[in-house]
């Protein structure tokens, strides 16, 4: 059977300046990534004096806080080709089929190298090792296969220092990842993605997401963040807000169209804000209504 899985190879568009806020994290990624690509010989693991290890980067945290983002954006910033997998996609119901789908990605991060190879949904493709459900072991030997491909990415490209194959994996489980798969030179920098606290990390992102959008100049962001903005919204959250006001606006301006003559300004505005925070705060207590 062919391998295939959907893994997406481009140079991703996502800037910096896309990723609103989380500063810190923006510079431990770049750190960790960049100073391999400027330093080989310092980070190459078996002969280095200094005997650095690189590190692959683990991004932790709750749904929608940007771990996707993050690694789009710092392919394109070192100028990267990116592959990108769901764990999910790599499973498959043949028997060995996972492990050559995992040996085929590695073999394709090689053939693009240097690339970020990240793994959405980490825990999924490698659990807890021994768990009793594991019928016939079939996520143990995925699990080995991963460590296999890991430790052998050094020892490939005999031409240079080190392969470039720069590993980043998101979840929002650490938990449920089998512990070798964090020992040095694996994924060994976990790094929390926390939801936005401060008034300040909230408008960054809404201002990335925003900054480029037809808004009225009247609109004033920081106010409604201030005043209208619940203060636990994920920068997914955010998304979903200024989507729905886009749409909100194009009605608003379709339907004043019907029935007037004069042009309306194409601009979102405060109203088309206002309104899906409404909608998005009832669908937020219908939900809670579920839970509880
Ligand atoms: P999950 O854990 O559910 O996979 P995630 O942490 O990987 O989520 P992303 O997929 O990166 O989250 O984010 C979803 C969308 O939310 C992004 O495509 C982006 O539009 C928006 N978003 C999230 N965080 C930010 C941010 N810090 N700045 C700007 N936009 C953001």
């Amino acid at each position: 059977r062919k391998f295939q899985q959907e893994n997406k190879l481009k140079i991703d568009s996502v800037k910096w300046g896309d990723v609103g806020g989380l500063g810190d994290i923006k510079e431990l990624i770049t750190d960790t990534i960049l100073l391999p690509l400027k330093y080989p010989g310092l980070f190459k693991s078996t002969e280095s004096q200094l005997g650095i290890t690189r590190s692959g980067i683990l991004l932790y945290g709750p749904p929608g806080t940007g771990k996707t983002l993050l690694a789009k954006a710092i392919s394109n910033e070192c100028a990267l080709n990116f592959l990108s997998v769901k764990g999910p996609e790599l499973l498959d119901m043949y028997v060995g089929q996972t492990e050559q789908n995992v040996r085929n990605l590695f073999e394709k991060a090689r053939l693009n190298s240097p690339c970020i190879l990240f793994f959405d949904e980490l825990d999924s493709l490698a659990p807890v090792r021994g768990r009793a459900g594991d019928s016939g072991g079939v996520m143990d030997r995925v699990v080995s296969q991963l460590l296999t491909e890991i430790d052998g990415m050094d020892k490939l490209n005999s031409h240079e220092e080190i392969s470039h194959i720069f590993l980043i994996g998101a979840t929002n489980r650490p938990d449920l990842i089998d512990q070798s798969l964090l020992r040095p030179g694996r994924f060994d920098k976990l790094v929390y993605v926390p939801i936005a606290k401060t008034f300040e990390e909230r408008f960054k992102i809404f201002d990335a997401l925003t900054k480029k959008l037809p808004i009225d100049a009247l609109f004033d962001k920081e106010e409604f963040i201030k005043r209208k903005c619940p203060n636990n919204l994920s920068g997914a959250d955010f998304y979903a807000i200024t989507n729905k006001a886009r749409q909100n606006a194009i009605k608003r301006i379709i339907s004043a169209s019907e029935i007037a003559t004069d042009n309306q300004d194409e601009v979102i505005k405060e109203e088309d804000f206002v309104k899906c925070l409404e909608d998005f705060n009832a669908n937020l207590s219908d939900q809670e209504l579920v839970i509880y």
